[in-house]
């Protein structure tokens, strides 16, 4: 067990690393982040911050030296850097899972093999691929890069066959996956907390997505997905006991009239978890930190009849008065300089 009062590195600087922080804080550890970016909203409620690449095994072993666990709040670090860290200290979630979820072939197979379902897919390495592929998948289809994707980011949808050439472009030449189109009712995620002993499964959020971005998510979720929960809870415990996680997992599903489809997973805490901070007993950020410490995980069960989380996109941000304004809303800024158009500046949650 690391006990409150030891030192959790955070690899990565964003604003989930800066929730985690917050969590952490309120349990009573300090945080060393690290990560390469000039502005990083985590570092700003961090007790010590170490700007340098993942790559840097000088400032990994500094680093190292400083805290008593790690882990990670982005996913597109190299798996070489992490096990690195891990051959130093110990470090949650496994390697392992960042290894499978860096790659959504690799993730589509791992899936399949427990039982899941996913999209119809083929994997992509050229123009002549994607070609064969639309021909086997056939139209509306979405080529995805492999790696290093996200919302929505290096994503391409083909409308005919027509698109072929425009999509390669699009999404950079770089290997790829033809996904075939999913007609699904709605979207939701299983956020689970997996810790030495036992799990902690979080109310399933309904999840409103915008040019494939997270505009919004609602819980409870819609009817619909109640059919499905069972299923997809499950595929979300068997990936956790088959990495042998811990840590927050987050899986994101497609609902449709066949049963829930796999569409991928985030071995962290996730954006559609956000409402949890006031919605749940114990926040998916708390429950991070008490798994990967080896504390007992705390409820996740709603403390209100239901939850909406609102991002804050963008100019989005500037209405800030606004939400302040009304006395319901919990606002949340994560104190980016920059806004630029699609940054993910803040969010707003309600509970009802
Ligand atoms: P992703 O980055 O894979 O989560 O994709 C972002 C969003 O694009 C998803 O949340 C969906 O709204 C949409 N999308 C992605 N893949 C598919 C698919 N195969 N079929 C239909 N919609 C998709």
């Amino acid at each position: 067990m690391i006990a409150p009062g030891s030192t959790i590195g955070i690899l990565g600087g964003g604003q989930l690393g800066r929730m985690l922080a917050m969590a952490a804080a309120q349990l009573g550890y300090r945080v060393h982040v690290l990560a390469p970016e000039d502005e990083l909203p985590a570092g700003d409620v961090a007790a010590q911050v170490t700007r340098a690449d993942y790559a840097d095994r000088g400032a990994i072993d500094a680093f190292a030296a400083t805290v008593d666990v790690a882990t990670f709040e982005f996913e597109n670090i190299d798996v070489a850097a992490i096990r690195y860290l891990a051959g130093l200290v110990p470090v949650f979630p496994p390697a392992a899972a960042l290894k499978v979820s860096q790659d959504r072939v690799a993730e589509k197979r791992f899936v399949a093999a427990l039982g899941g379902t996913t999209a119809p897919y083929r994997a992509v390495d050229s123009l002549a691929d994607l070609e064969a592929a639309v021909l086997a998948l056939g139209c509306p289809a979405v080529l995805k890069t492999r790696r290093m994707g996200y919302d929505g980011k290096g994503q391409a949808r083909l409308h005919t066959a027509g698109d072929c050439a425009a999509a390669w472009a699009a999404t950079g030449g770089a290997t790829a996956v033809l996904e075939g189109f999913v007609r699904f009712d709605t979207e939701f995620s299983v956020i689970l907390a997996r810790g030495v002993a036992g799990q902690a499964v979080y109310a399933l959020p309904e999840n409103r997505h915008v040019d494939g971005i997270l505009d919004s998510s609602h819980v409870p979720a819609a009817g619909g997905i109640a059919a499905q929960a069972d299923a997809a809870i499950a595929l979300a415990r068997a990936v956790a006991d088959a990495l042998d996680y811990r840590g927050v997992l987050t899986c994101e599903f497609f609902a449709t009239a066949d049963g829930p489809v796999f569409n991928e997973m985030a071995p962290r805490v996730h954006n559609s978890g956000h409402w949890t901070i006031e919605g749940a007993t114990t926040s998916q950020f708390e429950n991070h930190i008490r798994a990967i410490c080896g504390l007992p995980l705390g409820s996740p069960a709603l403390v209100t009849g239901a939850a909406r989380m609102k991002n804050l996109l963008g100019d989005d941000v500037d209405a800030w008065g606004a939400f302040l304004a009304d006395p319901t809303a919990h606002l949340h800024l994560y104190g980016k300089r920059e806004v630029v158009p699609d940054r993910k500046m803040g969010h707003v949650t309600w509970l009802a």
